[in-house]
C-alpha cells in the first residue's frame, strides 16, 4: 500500500472541511435473472473496463435463480483461471433488489458499483463513476441521457422521480437507472436494515450526505425482453412508495379531516339558507342528509388513518432500520467498559 494511497483526503463541502477514505478496492455487482445471451458480452466488456481502474476490483454476478444457462456462465466465469470474477447463485428468484442486496452481502471492495446484465448501462462508464466517487462522493447517481425505454416507462419514472426529489429533498434527478456507485458506509448502513422488499437506490439516500449524479450512456436491450411487466412495476411502484415514507397513511387521516370538515359547513350552509330563504330549499332534509354523510364518512377516514398511523409505527418498527449510522469514531479509548459488578 503506497502512503499516497493510505493518505486521508480532506475535502470542503458546503464551507465544511471533511475527510473522506480513499478507494483502494472497487466491488462491481451484477443481479443476473435469464440474461445467458448478453452475459459472454457483459463479462467481457466489464472485465475491460475494469481493468483500465488504478484500484483492485471484483466482479459479483448473482444469477437470481435463472432458469436458462447464466448460472452455468456465470459459474464457469468465476472457475477461470486468475478470474476477477465471484458467482453467487440465489435458489430461487428473489428480484433484482434482493439480489444486488446478495451482492453487497459479499462484496468486499471500498465502493461497489452495480449496473444491470442486459447491458443497457455501458460497463464502460464504470470509471468515470468510480472517478466521480473518488473526489469524496458517497453515493454516484447517473443521469441517462439518450433513455432507450417505451414512452410509458419514461413518463412514469418522470413522474417517480418528482416524487422522490420531493420527499428526500436530494438533488437526484433519475433513481430508475441502476448504474450506480456506493461506499462502503453507505453498503453497510444498507446491510443493517431488516427490511424484504426496498428499493435501493433510495434507501443509500436516506444515509447518504455527499451525492452527485453523472450523466451516462443508456442503450437499448439487445437480447431478450424487459424483466418487468405491468405488475413487477405496480410491485416495485410499493416498494418504493413504503421504502420511501409511511406518509401515505398519514393522507388518510387528513382527506377524512377535510371530508368531514366539509360536511360539517355544508351543515351549517343549510342551516342558514334554511332560515333565510324559507323552507323550501332544505329539499325534504335531502341535502342535510348528505351532510351528514360526509361528516361520517369523513370520520370514518380519521379513524381509517389512526389505524394506518400504528400500523406505520410497526412497520417503522419491525423493519428495524437503524435509528442512526456511525461512519467512523476517532480517538483513543482512555478507559474500557465495566461491568457494574466489577465496581
Ligand atoms: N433482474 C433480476 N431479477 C429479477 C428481474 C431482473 O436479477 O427478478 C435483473 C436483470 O437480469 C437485469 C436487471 O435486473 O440485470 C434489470 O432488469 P431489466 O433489464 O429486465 O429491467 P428494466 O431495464 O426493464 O428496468
Ligand atoms: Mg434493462
Amino acid at each position: 500500500m503506497s502512503s499516497a494511497s493510505s493518505r486521508r483526503w480532506l475535502m470542503f463541502w458546503s464551507n465544511n472541511v471533511f475527510e473522506f477514505d480513499p478507494i483502494q478496492t472497487v466491488s462491481v455487482v451484477v443481479p443476473v435473472f435469464n440474461e445467458e445471451d448478453s452475459l459472454p458480452t457483459l463479462i467481457e466488456r466489464t472485465q475491460a473496463a475494469c481493468a483500465q481502474l488504478k484500484q483492485d476490483y471484483e466482479i459479483i454476478l448473482v444469477d437470481d435463480g435463472s432458469s436458462d444457462a447464466s448460472a452455468t456462465i456465470i459459474t464457469k466465469a468465476a472457475e477461470a483461471a486468475n478470474s476477477h470474477v465471484l458467482a453467487v447463485l440465489l435458489n430461487r428468484n428473489y428480484g433484482q433488489h434482493s439480489a444486488i442486496m446478495a451482492g453487497f452481502k459479499s462484496a468486499r471492495g471500498d465502493l461497489i458499483v452495480t449496473l444491470d446484465a442486459d447491458l443497457q448501462n455501458p460497463p464502460e462508464e464504470i470509471p468515470r463513476l468510480v472517478e466521480a466517487a473518488e473526489q469524496g462522493h458517497d453515493v454516484v447517481g447517473t443521469l441517462r441521457i439518450n433513455r432507450q425505454d417505451s414512452l410509458f416507462r419514461r413518463m412514469a419514472s418522470k413522474l417517480i422521480n418528482l416524487m422522490i426529489r420531493k420527499v428526500t429533498n436530494q438533488p437526484m434527478g433519475d433513481y430508475g437507472c441502476m448504474l450506480r456507485a456506493y461506499r462502503r458506509s453507505i453498503i453497510d448502513a444498507m446491510l443493517s436494515c431488516h427490511e424484504r422488499s426496498t428499493f435501493i437506490p433510495i434507501l443509500a439516500n436516506t444515509f447518504a450526505s455527499r451525492v452527485i449524479e453523472v450523466p451516462v450512456q443508456h442503450d437499448e436491450r439487445k437480447f431478450g425482453v424487459s424483466k418487468y411487466g405491468l405488475m413487477q412495476l405496480i410491485n416495485l411502484m410499493y416498494d418504493l412508495v413504503t421504502c420511501l415514507t409511511t406518509t401515505p397513511l398519514r393522507i388518510l387521516s387528513i382527506f377524512g379531516s377535510l371530508l368531514a370538515f366539509g360536511g360539517f359547513l355544508l351543515a351549517l350552509l343549510l342551516i342558514a339558507l334554511r332560515f333565510s330563504l324559507g323552507p323550501d330549499w332544505g329539499a325534504e332534509g335531502v341535502f342535510m342528509l348528505f351532510s351528514l354523510l360526509f361528516i361520517f364518512i369523513g370520520a370514518q377516514f380519521i379513524g381509517l388513518g389512526l389505524l394506518g398511523e400504528y400500523i406505520g409505527r410497526i412497520y417503522q418498527d419491525v423493519r428495524a432500520r437503524p435509528r442512526y449510522f456511525v461512519q467512523k469514531t476517532v480517538g483513543q479509548r482512555r478507559f474500557s467498559k465495566k461491568h457494574k459488578d466489577q465496581a
